[in-house]
């Protein structure tokens, strides 16, 4: 299904033009239009998926491989030292356009990080309840 309002369906399906990267019948690879870094491409499925949670598993079974293809073309074309793969679902962790996508973001020696957090450092006790939490919602 495509969604006739959705900017990545109109770019994935080839009908608003982009820096394609990389085509098949599943997917488009482009450049970021805002990169965080030189060279920092989006994987859009062809098919309109709002996030990972709605993504098709056929289709999901074949992203991560796709990431491992375009990370190493960048590293090699681009000398980036690796790449950071992020994919936000929702929008308070950052998704702004709602067609499941994933980031490659080259990284360069000495350059700034551009994944980050500050690490917490929670309890046994709460490490064991959050984890019981989790696993009955599995
Ligand atoms: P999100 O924040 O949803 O994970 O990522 C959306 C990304 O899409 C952003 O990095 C933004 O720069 C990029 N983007 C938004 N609109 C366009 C566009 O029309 N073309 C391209 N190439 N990138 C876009
Ligand atoms: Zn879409």
């Amino acid at each position: 299904m495509k969604d006739k309002d959705c900017i990545f369906c109109k770019i994935a399906n080839g009908e608003i033009p982009s820096t394609t990267l990389y085509e098949d019948e599943d997917f488009r690879v482009i450049l970021d239009l805002g990169p965080g870094s030189k060279g920092h491409a989006l994987i859009l499925p062809k098919e309109h998926f709002r996030d990972l949670n709605a993504l098709d598993p056929a289709v999901a079974a074949k992203v991560l491989p796709l990431a491992a293809k375009i990370g190493a073309a960048q590293m090699k074309a681009l000398g980036a030292a690796g790449y950071n793969v992020v994919q936000n679902n929702g929008t308070e962790a950052g998704q702004t356009v709602f067609h499941f996508h994933v980031h490659i973001i080259p990284r360069y020696a000495g350059a700034p990080k551009i994944v980050t957090w500050t690490p917490g450092s929670p309890s046994k006790e709460e490490l064991a309840e959050t984890g019981s939490r989790i696993r009955e919602a599995l």
